[in-house]
């Protein structure tokens, strides 16, 4: 009987990013014959049990024989080996979130009976690193060319704090302007191409674009226009933020992390990684039945 594909589909897409690890057959085995003069064989059986850790998917430390997919190359950047030697893991990485806890666990109990193929893990994150986390990843991957960036940067938050598989739907027509709005029941409404949002998801917006912008040329920039953290504040006030929040704070410095904090309560709470071993396990095997027939 052919088994059903596992497909995370069951979860919302911004809360699941991928990245992809690629192995070196060739360094892989060399490590173990070579250096430690064991049998091709026993190579074989310690390979088969290899899962890379967080670190190497990461880049934080990806070392011999790992690199990351994204050095587009033809040959291995330890031992010069071609291609043919190359293989994949696949990581997902979930930002767990309590509306979509009951989904991911059903999906990981899937995971748990291929135990070959899939390795899970969770490392352990407070809210605030994984926002932290958020923050980093949302910031290498925009383009701070243009004003284009800011409405990235809203929607994105958007679907931090409420994360949901309809937002493709909901949001298919692309989104032109975000706009602040006081009678949307359920906090947005999408109607051609403008997003309507609460004084909450607004100020929300405004916050992380200050954030994400402050480190950079011209920083503290928002749909508002170019801030400091007093003006950021007086704005928020002004539009009913700290009311929709909760905030009450007479200092803006004050104001401003209670709101980060209330920000960042509103996001994930948990990190999970899947790591998909099929295509290395796969080329491992192949590998192995050519160097053992030789
Ligand atoms: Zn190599």
């Amino acid at each position: 009987m052919k088994k059903a594909e596992i497909s995370f589909d069951s979860l919302p897409s911004s809360a699941v990013s991928e990245t992809t690890l690629k192995i070196c057959l060739k360094c892989a085995f060399d490590v173990i014959t070579k250096q430690l003069k064991l049998t091709t064989r026993t190579a074989y059986s310690e390979l088969k049990k290899h899962v890379p850790e967080e670190s190497d998917f990461s880049g934080a430390a990806t070392s011999r024989p790992h690199f990351l997919a994204e050095q587009q190359t033809d040959h291995c950047p330890f031992c010069n080996g071609t291609k043919r030697w190359f293989a994949d893991f696949h990581a997902r990485r979930i930002d767990s979130h309590p509306s979509f806890e009951k989904e991911r666990k059903k999906l990981w109990t899937a995971l748990k009976k291929a135990p070959d193929r899939f390795t899970v893990w969770s490392p352990e994150r407070t809210k605030m690193q994984i926002f932290s986390e958020w923050l980093e990843r949302l910031n290498r991957s925009i383009d701070f060319e243009g004003d284009h960036w800011l409405l990235d940067v809203a929607v994105s938050n958007i679907k931090r704090s409420l994360p949901s598989s309809d937002w493709e739907i909901a949001l298919a027509g692309g989104v032109r302007r975000v706009q602040l709005s006081r009678d949307v029941e359920e906090g947005w409404r999408y109607e051609a191409g403008w997003l309507y949002v609460s004084p909450g998801i607004y100020g929300d917006a405004l916050m992380v674009q200050h954030l994400i912008s402050r480190s950079h040329l011209h920083g503290g920039r928002t749909f508002e226009g170019r801030l400091t953290l007093p003006e950021l504040m007086r704005r928020l006030r002004r539009i009913g933020y700290f009311e929709a929040r909760g905030i009450d704070a007479h200092e803006p410095l004050e104001a401003f992390e209670q709101a980060i904090v209330k920000i960042v309560d509103s996001g994930p709470s948990a990190v999970y990684y899947a790591v998909d071993r099929k295509d290395y396990l796969d080329k491992l095997k192949s590998v192995y039945e050519k160097k053992r027939d030789k």
